[in-house]
């Protein structure tokens, strides 16, 4: 057993699924989802191989050609962070390069929100969302449930018809059900013999591109569509509003693309929707390919909403066309893509916003080397995740000093390099999951000399803030900062100086205030 990934059961001996063709039941009353997954790997298996699942239940594991089954087990225990250990067992004396396994998920799935009518913004109708990052698409389907493990797939999610669904995938149609297609004559407890009721509809998707498992994502509810752009349309639930407030809010999406592209290369993902989910959705966007998943809250009227959109745009590039390959490196998803969010924000907004956004995330870093003066790992850019959960282990530690490592690289070598470099590391590594080590051995390639300039080892494997990290400059950053300062002596701002500040002035504004206020202070502030 030689483990791929510290989140992972997966053996890097095993040969890995390249393809999985998803049939999934939705019962929504049950809150289950039963299915029936036809995987296909990238050469002839034999013996054992490995899968993630967590809070699943196996029925069968067959041979996709005959119907007979296959030999499985599953781990006694559940592992606190990795879930249950699926291990199937291929024929020795001909080897598979496929293999099907039926199972239904569970209510408490960690990747899956369910949620009843009174819960959505038009009460009517239940909804149902995925969230799989960091390791959770185990618990909607098995898998080898690591983004070095990239795969393409197809789905039909058959659904109430009064409902509808999106994936981070292409769709393909949305029409009647036929009887035993994609192996559902298999699915267990009669659902078999529901997939054709006249109450159902199928909607049907398809990913060719390879992602990252953390990366497949579906929303089914009573959702309704508005075109912003040539390839963006904005989706929520059709309720009164919603979809009318965010259609406004994401009008500039295609200048955004646009700005992205001119930066970092082709937009490969051929559309780029967004989805407003009803406000239980616990981030501010989560990157899913073609689909991008937004919280409401978002929905501001003023530049913060659009820098969310920035980020997870910025994501097609870096994170969802270059992942890390496990965890451990996860600052090469984040700090690459804050850097570009920043120069998209740049490019749309000015360098005012993207000086602002650049000082917010300086005061939250230095904060958070605070938060970890016991921890100091958690300081690391590198970092080792063994007995970790990667949620636990969230932090703006990546992003921000990711960011603040790819900023010194560029301050070092220039603009116009940093550019180049950044196209050749996109159009070298695209759809694949790579470490650390790989990124660091391409920039000596390409930047030569860059580590008798840049003490490389101390920003990636060094605890805290390096000393050639910098706090940015700007009139209105140390306008705002310099506030800031003065109310420590109890000067407020006047109304003139705040009169056109938007979110972030007043973020920027609040995080530069001592942690400790005296309550006449407060008075003061609140007056
Ligand atoms: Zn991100």
């Amino acid at each position: 057993m030689a483990p791929l990934d510290p989140h992972s059961f997966t053996d890097s001996t095993h040969t890995l699924t390249t393809h999985i063709a998803l049939s999934l039941y939705f019962d929504f009353p049950s809150a289950t989802i039963h299915g029936a997954a036809l995987f296909t790997l990238s050469s002839p298996h034999s013996g054992p191989l490995c899968l993630d699942t967590r809070s699943l239940s196996i029925h069968r594991v067959l041979s996709p050609s005959t119907l007979s089954p296959l030999p499985y087990s599953l781990s006694p225990f559940c592992d606190p962070i990795k879930g249950t250990h699926l291990s199937l067992s291929l024929p020795n004396d001909a080897a598979l390069s496929s293999f099907l396994i039926t199972f239904s998920t569970s209510p408490s799935s960690s990747a899956l929100q369910w949620l009843s009518p009174p819960q959505t913004f038009n009460k009517k109708h239940p909804f149902v969302y995925t969230q799989c990052q960091s390791i959770h698409a185990r618990s909607v389907f098995p898998c080898q449930d690591t983004p070095a493990a990239r795969i393409r797939y197809s789905a039909l999610l058959n659904v109430p018809r009064e409902l509808s669904a999106v994936m981070s995938a292409r769709h393909v149609d949305r029409r009647l059900p036929v009887s035993g297609e994609g192996y559902s004559n298999l699915l267990p407890n009669g659902f078999n013999s529901l997939w054709c009721s006249e109450t159902r509809v199928v909607e049907e998707f398809d990913m060719n591109q390879p992602i990252p498992p953390y990366l497949f994502a579906f929303a089914v509810g009573e959702l309704g569509f508005r075109e912003v752009g040539p390839r963006t349309r904005v989706y929520s639930e059709a309720a009164d509003g919603v979809l009318e407030a965010a259609a406004k809010e994401f009008a500039g999406t295609e200048d955004m693309i646009r700005q992205g592209e001119k930066l970092f290369g082709d937009y490969e993902w051929e559309r780029f929707d967004l989805l407003v989910l009803p406000p239980s959705f616990p981030y501010g966007g989560m990157e899913n390919p073609r689909m991008v998943f937004l919280t409401p809250t978002v929905i501001k009227g003023d530049a913060s909403g659009a820098q969310v959109v920035a980020h997870e745009l910025a994501h097609s590039w870096t994170g969802n066309l270059i992942t890390n390959k496990n965890n451990e490196h996860f600052w090469l998803n984040e700090g690459f893509t804050t850097y570009a969010e920043r120069r998209i924000v740049e490019a749309v907004q000015g360098e005012d916003r993207a000086v602002l956004s650049i000082g917010i995330g300086w005061r939250g870093l230095n904060d958070e080397i605070k938060r970890f003066q016991d921890n100091l790992e958690f300081t690391k850019l590198k970092t080792n995740q063994e007995g970790v959960d990667p949620d636990t282990f969230y932090s703006q530690v990546p992003y921000e000093k990711g960011f603040q490592f790819l900023w010194c690289i560029e301050r070092q070598i220039g603009r116009p390099a940093f550019d180049e470099f950044l196209k050749k590391y996109i159009a070298t590594f695209k759809f694949k999951s790579i470490d650390t080590e790989t990124f660091l051995d391409f920039l000596k390639a390409n930047a030569p000399g860059i580590e008798k300039e840049i003490d490389l080892v101390l920003w990636t494997e060094g605890t805290g803030i390096p000393p050639d990290a910098y706090e940015p400059v700007s009139n209105l950053y140390t306008k705002i900062v310099s506030l800031a300062n003065e109310f420590k002596l109890g000067r407020m701002p006047r109304e003139d100086e705040v009169a056109d500040w938007q979110g972030q002035e007043w973020e920027l504004y609040l995080e530069n205030l001592p942690k400790v206020v005296e309550a006449s202070q407060v008075v003061l502030f609140l007056s």
